[in-house]
């Protein structure tokens, strides 16, 4: 969950993971420790046609999530983070 201030150019204020309730650490505006944010819309052929879900996961949460796949997901090593 995203908590922005300001109204003409909202500035991200406090990330709260959606699971566990924690706010994620920020300083000055800026994210110090990463995060899943998941936005995604439902389509046509799902029950929630039209439903957009947007959430976020703190680290520890995303990798309890991930121990509940039956298959692993893909990994790679990214050279160049932005
Ligand atoms: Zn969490």
């Amino acid at each position: 969950m995203r908590e922005y201030n300001g109204s003409e150019a909202p500035r991200l204020q406090r990330i709260v993971c959606n699971c566990c309730g924690r706010s994620l650490r920020m300083e000055n505006g800026r994210l110090k420790e990463d995060c899943v944010f998941v936005d995604h819309t439902f389509g046509y052929f799902s029950a929630k046609d039209g439903v957009r879900h947007r959430f976020d996961l703190c680290e520890d949460c995303y990798d309890r999530f991930l121990k509940t796949f039956v298959l692993p997901v893909e990994e790679s090593e990214e050279s160049e983070l932005l």
